[in-house]
């Protein structure tokens, strides 16, 4: 612990506590022997022994993040690649995403409906690949502002047509800042006004060189809207995935993040989580954020309802007590109990933090008014 009263102090030591008093009162400081002692004034006292303080290493569980531990290898699964999709404005994120999806998902699987949940799964070649349908800068900085890293792979759309534009670069800086490898999906391949070799040569200002002229960037020429390159795009995630060797471990408490979150008038507090490692289950006592429950139901991206969600799966849950914000963590933990006082903890928390925001934001308008 951080603090001692003197008479603890003296325990520690085998000294007298009027002996530490003493002591204390050379230093300037009157003390009694209930006085209570900071980490300070300890560190001196027992300094002056020849004694040297043990910082005992205190976890905070309440810090989702101690729950995101590393696994032993021998533990380890593969996993599918989770990727996002980022370029500039127009140059075909959505039309991209919806080509993917519509060339992978049978009407008759998702049963004629889809549904939105932020993410979805396809399959190519048997193995899966997880696409988050955020849109690719706000996924970025609200969860990279957040310190959660959910992104494995980045697709940098650029149409052939247009080339290389600011929100392109943005893309490039985000990806690289998170040290997310990119592939270049060169869009709009149909049009008459596309020029490939254009968007190369622009690319190469930002490190970005296709293989071709002795880089190591992936290229790959699309036509979202026809829905051409896209099995090739597909391939290219599958070799850099192979290539990365995306693992974690099924067989533990799920932990991840959440993609989007939002309250139903019926269901309640519904939220799409993304299981990063461990495997989500039906009933699971789960911390999100700075709420909590117990896993009610989950749906997968094709609106089935399913029992549990392995690592890189999108699901969507209801159970939560209140609704989490994009980009929290989420941690399963062994027992309700655990997960209500984890939960009320980091409510409280938030709340003062949030108080103490606002007193300092008056303060600061005061003195601005001033
Ligand atoms: P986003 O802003 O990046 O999400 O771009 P969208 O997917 O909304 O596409 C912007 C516009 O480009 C839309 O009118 C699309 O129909 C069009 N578009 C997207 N992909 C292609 C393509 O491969 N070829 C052509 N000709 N148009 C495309
Ligand atoms: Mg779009």
């Amino acid at each position: 612990s951080d603090s001692l009263t003197v008479a603890e102090l003296a325990k520690k030591l085998h000294r007298e506590p009027s002996e530490i008093i003493k002591k204390l009162f050379m230093l300037g400081v009157m003390a009694t022997i209930n006085q209570v002692l900071d980490k300070d004034a300890i560190e001196l006292i027992a300094g002056d022994y020849g004694v040297e303080v043990e910082e005992e290493i205190q976890i905070d569980v309440t810090d989702l993040e101690v729950y995101f531990t590393d696994d032993e290898a021998a533990e380890l699964d593969e996993r599918p690649a989770v990727v996002t999709i980022m370029g500039h404005v127009d140059h075909g994120k959505t039309t991209t995403l919806d080509s993917i999806r519509n060339t992978k998902v049978t009407a008759g699987e998702a049963g004629g409906i889809t549904q939105h949940i932020g993410a979805y799964q396809v399959e190519e070649n048997g193995k899966k690949i997880t696409f988050l349908d955020t849109p690719g800068h706000a996924a970025f900085t609200t969860m990279r502002a957040r310190g959660a890293k959910i992104t494995d792979i980045t697709i940098l759309v650029v149409a052939a047509d247009d080339g290389v534009m600011p929100q392109t670069i943005e893309a490039i800086n985000h990806a690289k800042a998170a040290e997310v490898p990119i592939i270049v999906a060169v869009n709009k391949m149909d049009k008459e006004s596309a020029n490939p070799d254009r968007v190369m040569q622009e690319l190469t200002e930002y490190g970005l060189i296709p293989e071709a002229w002795g880089g190591d960037t992936i290229f790959v020429p699309i036509s979202a809207i026809k829905g051409e390159g896209i099995d090739n795009l597909l391939e290219m995630i599958l070799l850099v995935s192979e290539v990365e060797e995306y693992k974690a471990n099924p067989n533990r408490n799920a932990v991840g993040t959440v993609i989007e979150a939002q309250l139903d008038k019926g269901r309640g507090s519904v939220a799409t989580l993304l299981v990063q490692n461990g495997t989500l289950k039906v009933g699971d006592p789960i911390v999100v954020g700075n709420t909590f429950g117990r896993v009610r139901a989950m749906v997968n991206d094709l609106g089935r309802r399913v029992k549990h969600a392995e690592p890189s799966t999108p699901v969507e849950i209801t159970g939560l007590n209140d609704v989490p914000q994009a980009g929290d963590r989420f941690v399963v933990l062994s027992d309700e109990k655990s997960a209500r006082q984890i939960g009320e903890s980091r409510a409280q928390q938030a709340l003062q933090a949030q108080r103490s925001e606002k007193t300092k934001i008056s303060l600061d308008n005061l003195f601005e008014h001033m």
